[in-house]
């Protein structure tokens, strides 16, 4: 009979965030798939648990997951743990689930520590449906397809960031759904400077300006609202072209293109500008 992998979740920031049941199962598994085993030690020794460990990460997870899968076939039953929070949310696990399962292995999640979860508890916007996006691609075109695809998203979105890319996706997010929605910015929680700032993103970009982003943030941010206009960049940019082929000046045509469709202004003037 094949073991169980278990998915066992660790604190985000505060240690006493490790439930009863994630500790034991962390004691009675016959080993622990770590994402970085000397992350994991520290919390190990906390606990006060000594078990073989294996690495198991993004970059490794092709090679390793099947060892892991073979072992757990063989009767073994095993924890795995990231760095923080829940494994397989923005973070290695999906594939190793999705190994187990089509290999008929059992998998059981504990439930526990996720940032998402905590940030939007804590967002102040509407939580009854929200779409978790994770990270936003790195690449520019990519991220700005992604965007495009979530102007008209009336779910509040929940976002992780990393705090050198904040200024960047704050632009970015301000551009695609107009300076004027709210957003929730959730850094290091659970930690000794938890700290939650409600706030517009327009008034995010003009702060994270003059002040240096630190820490780690999850962004929570407001759906469209119901009956918003949602016509994307490009079709409000050929409608700013049409204008200024019939003569209108440029700055005239953005602004009477911005205000039909809804289009952020600047964003719509940097695609007419990329025309040149
Ligand atoms: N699996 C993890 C979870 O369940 O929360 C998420 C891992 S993901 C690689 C790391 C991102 O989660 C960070 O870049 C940040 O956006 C968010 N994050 C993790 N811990 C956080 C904390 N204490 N406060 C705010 N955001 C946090």
């Amino acid at each position: 009979m094949s073991g169980i992998l278990y998915l066992v979740p660790t604190p985000i920031g505060n240690l006493g965030d490790i439930s009863r049941r994630a500790a034991e199962t962390l004691a009675a598994a016959d080993f622990i798939a770590a994402e970085d085993t000397r992350v994991s030690v520290k919390l190990l020794n906390h606990l006060d648990v000594r078990k073989p460990l294996v690495s198991y990460h993004e970059h490794n997870r092709r090679e390793s997951g099947p060892k892991i899968l073979e072992r757990l076939l063989a009767g073994e039953s095993c924890a795995l743990v990231t760095d923080a929070g829940s494994p397989a949310i923005s973070d290695p696990g999906e594939d190793l689930v999705r190994l187990c399962a089509e290999a008929g292995v059992p998998v059981c999640a504990i439930p526990g520590p996720c940032a998402a979860i905590t940030a939007l508890s804590v967002s102040a916007l509407p939580t009854g449906r929200f779409a978790f996006e994770g990270f936003l691609p790195a690449q520019k075109k990519e991220r700005r397809r992604r965007l495009e695809t979530l102007t008209a998203e009336e779910r509040t979105m929940i976002f992780y960031e990393a705090p050198h890319h904040l200024r960047q996706t704050l632009a970015d997010l301000a551009e695609a759904f107009g300076g004027a929605r709210r957003i929730s910015l959730c850094r290091e929680l659970t930690k000794l400077h938890e700290e939650i700032a409600r706030m517009t993103l327009a008034e995010a970009v003009s702060h994270y300006a003059e002040n240096e982003p630190r820490g780690e943030y999850v962004l929570v941010v407001g759906g469209a609202e119901t009956g918003e206009k949602t016509v994307s960049l490009e079709d409000a940019a050929a409608l700013a072209r049409e204008l200024i082929a019939g003569g209108m000046s440029k700055k005239e045509a953005v602004r009477q293109a911005a205000a039909e469709t809804g289009a952020p202004k600047n964003a719509l003037y940097s695609e007419i500008l990329r025309d040149e």
